[in-house]
């Protein structure tokens, strides 16, 4: 099976787990797990930040950062097409107690008038403007990327007015290899960073949350009750680290990938439109009369795997364990 439902799918390669193998270790509840230390440290100054916090997954990090930023009865602006918002069960009420206000956009990319005209004013009527969360690639987007000069005045914007800024950053290293900005410069733009190594990077688990010092360590202190604070997790911590050292500029042949793939789709007899490919995230739309369903049973009997993606639509991702032999068996099952 070509398995396109997810970059989520992929197996730790054979000299990840040797590497994995002779990982240091600890209890990081101690804070005593070098490889875990090494990990965060290392993503904490690529990215020009204080400090670095590893959890078991991305939703983790941004729930985490979301406890960290908000109290109850606060409000974070964000995406309607956001993770946060669709597929953090509710998180962002649950576990930060906080409100939300959505912002319409298909495209998930927010601007600097859409942050400003969505800023409640001091009335006691309105709950307290307190986060905005942007999301970079965007997943609902077709992993789609923000210009950085974008990023920048929400930032500078949001900096005069003492509001910090969040980034779901899930696929943010599709973002720098595509964009050719460093970590550096995305680092500058956010109070506050969520990398997940178990999405393109081919880590089997880990996100990263990164900030200051001081908003790291009241964020450890968010981990350990929502039940994340891990013990001898430097086995894993390792491929992250593994994972940042051999696995990044290699995104760059998913996003050709998924443009090879988007063409093949965009020829296909069933397909109405598909997204523009940025990075390694592929989504079309059928025409009225083909259902997804079906569509992807035709595809899964020749071996290839996709999602339904809401209404009409489909979703394919490329990712470390789809090989350019794999694209052509891919492209030649789409010919009908
Ligand atoms: C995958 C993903 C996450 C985190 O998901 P987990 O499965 O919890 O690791 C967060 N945001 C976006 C945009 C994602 O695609």
């Amino acid at each position: 099976m070509i398995d396109l439902r997810s970059d989520t799918v992929t197996k730790p390669t054979n000299e990840m787990k040797s590497f994995m193998m002779d990982a240091k270790l600890g209890d990081d509840v101690f804070e005593d797990d070098p490889s875990v230390r090494h990990l965060e440290d290392m993503a904490a100054s690529m990215f020009g930040k204080e400090a670095g916090l590893f959890c078991p997954s991305g939703t983790m990090t941004n729930q985490i950062a979301l406890m960290t930023h908000l109290k109850p009865g606060d409000e974070v602006i964000c995406s309607r097409e956001s993770h946060i918002y669709n597929y953090e069960g509710g998180g962002i009420a649950r576990n930060a107690g906080a409100s939300v206000r959505l912002i319409e956009r298909k495209t998930g990319l927010l601007t600097v008038s859409d942050i400003a005209d969505n800023i409640n004013p001091d009335d006691v009527h309105q709950p307290v403007t307190k986060l905005v969360a942007l999301e970079n690639t965007c997943n609902r987007g077709g992993g789609n990327c923000y210009d950085i000069n974008e990023i920048k005045a929400i930032k500078e914007f949001c900096d005069k007015i003492g509001l910090p800024v969040h980034l779901d950053g899930a696929r943010l290293f599709n973002a720098i290899v595509k964009k050719g900005h460093s970590a550096e410069d995305y680092g500058a733009c956010f109070d506050s960073i969520s990398i997940c190594l178990s999405k393109g990077l081919g880590a089997p688990l880990g996100s990263l949350l990164l900030g200051d010092a001081h908003f790291i360590k009241t964020a450890r202190r968010n981990r350990k009750v929502l039940g994340g604070g891990m013990r001898q997790v430097g086995i894993v911590a390792s491929a992250g680290t593994y994972a940042l050292n051999h696995h990044v500029d290699r995104l760059k042949d998913d996003h050709e990938h998924a443009q090879i793939i988007a063409n093949a789709l965009a020829n296909c007899s069933w397909i109405n439109q598909v997204l523009d490919v940025e990075t390694n995230i592929i989504v079309a739309s059928l025409k009225d009369d083909f259902e997804p369903l079906k569509f992807l049973q035709k595809l899964e009997d020749d071996g290839v795997l996709a999602i339904p993606f809401g209404k009409g639509k489909i979703r394919m991702v490329t990712h470390l364990d789809v090989s350019s032999e794999n694209v052509e068996k891919v492209v030649e099952s789409l010919k009908f």
